[in-house]
């Protein structure tokens, strides 16, 4: 039996047209399916019975499960969740004045090995298939309640989203889809450790959505260090392939960049940075370290991470200090599901 969250809206089309269906079958599935966020057939009351029993021989719309839930005091909400073959990734909303902004996980682990990052502490496990990403989408919004919707999306969960690249296409497809979720590519951002050749192709899949690299370094060597990707694709290719980006996509793409106690963080780093991006329609957004394991990196001080941003604002570079949300349940970056798992 075949999940129906695993289509997108064309490949729906075409498998209502084998079914011996007419093609508005699929856009009608579709209303049910995100738009109304249905979760039985039989609540799809247009569709004719006989069809409806049907599709409940060929189909089924099943949701992961809830294995865990945690509350911030900041409204934070964050859940593991346990995909159908029991394996587990986990899914974060956050509260902001502009609206509910969640945060999916695309693989069950990561094997791009960031020095500082607890998802790679467990290589890759499996990728998520469309549906375990829709998923975790509709598992929240029916946590928080229909009637809060969840307006923004943040590819930042655990693993690389380039890493599993088909399906992250076909599930944003579905979330940008007028008759799917219908959330604007303005709101949906993904973030990638770099791999430049997908950065290429993802620039010409036209969906416009907004793009974060995870930088972290300004130059190769301190790069190289720290993130196993760069020996694959060195800065300049990086970079490249993200004006590309830029060019065609017509968004200003976002640097992550995690300041790191020594590492990265000294006015000199700053310098080289500036000169990085010079040019480009760059913002920074500086991510404050969290210490999860011991990587052997340690956090940046509040004045260091001042000094820092205002050094780029200087050399003319725009950036910003990323909010923390949900530290009192372990929900920010680079610490989701280890703990769990008892890898830290
Ligand atoms: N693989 C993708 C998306 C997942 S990581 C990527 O690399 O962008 C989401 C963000 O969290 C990335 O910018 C990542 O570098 C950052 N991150 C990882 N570990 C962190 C940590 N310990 N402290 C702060 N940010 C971290």
């Amino acid at each position: 039996m075949e999940n129906l969250y695993n289509y997108t809206l064309s490949g729906l089309t075409n498998k209502m047209v084998e079914l011996g269906q007419k093609k508005f079958r699929a856009t009608q599935l579709f209303t049910w399916m995100y738009e109304k966020k249905v979760i039985n057939f039989e609540d799809m009351t247009d569709v004719a019975v006989a069809f409806r029993n049907e599709l409940n021989q060929k189909f089924n719309l099943v949701l992961p499960t809830i294995a865990s839930k945690q509350v911030s005091n900041d409204g934070t909400v964050k859940l593991l969740v346990k995909l159908n073959d029991g394996m587990s990734v986990e899914v974060v909303l956050m509260r902001y004045d502009y609206g509910n902004s969640i945060c999916i996980s695309t693989q069950v682990g990561c094997s791009m090995g960031c020095a500082f990052c607890a998802s790679g502490l467990m290589k890759k496990q499996r990728d998520c298939s469309i549906a375990d990403m829709m998923g975790q989408f509709m598992l929240m919004q029916r946590e928080i309640g229909l009637d809060d919707p969840i307006t923004h999306m943040v590819l930042m969960g655990s693993g690389e989203p380039f890493d599993n690249y088909d399906n992250v296409i076909g599930f944003l497809k579905n979330v940008n889809n007028p008759k799917g979720l219908a959330i604007g590519a303005r709101h949906i951002t993904v973030s990638t450790c770099g791999i430049a050749d997908k950065v290429r192709a993802f620039a010409d899949e036209d969906l416009s959505v907004n793009l974060a690299i995870s930088l972290h370094a300004p130059n190769n060597e301190i790069r190289d260090k720290i993130m196993k990707i760069n020996k694959a694709f060195p800065l300049t290719e990086l970079i490249d392939a993200v004006k590309y980006y830029e060019s065609k996509s017509s968004r200003r793409v976002t640097f992550e960049y995690i300041l790191l106690a020594g590492i990265n963080d000294q006015d000199e780093h700053a310098k080289e940075l500036a000169s990085l991006v010079k040019g480009m329609n760059a913002y920074v957004n500086l991510i404050p370290f969290n210490s999860v394991f011991e990587s052997g990196f340690k956090r940046s001080s509040n004045n260091r991470i001042h000094a820092f941003a205002d050094y780029l604002k200087n050399s003319g570079v725009n950036s910003t200090i990323r909010k923390e949300f949900g530290h009192d349940i372990d929900a920010a970056c680079g610490q989701l599901r280890a703990k769990k798992a008892g890898v830290i």
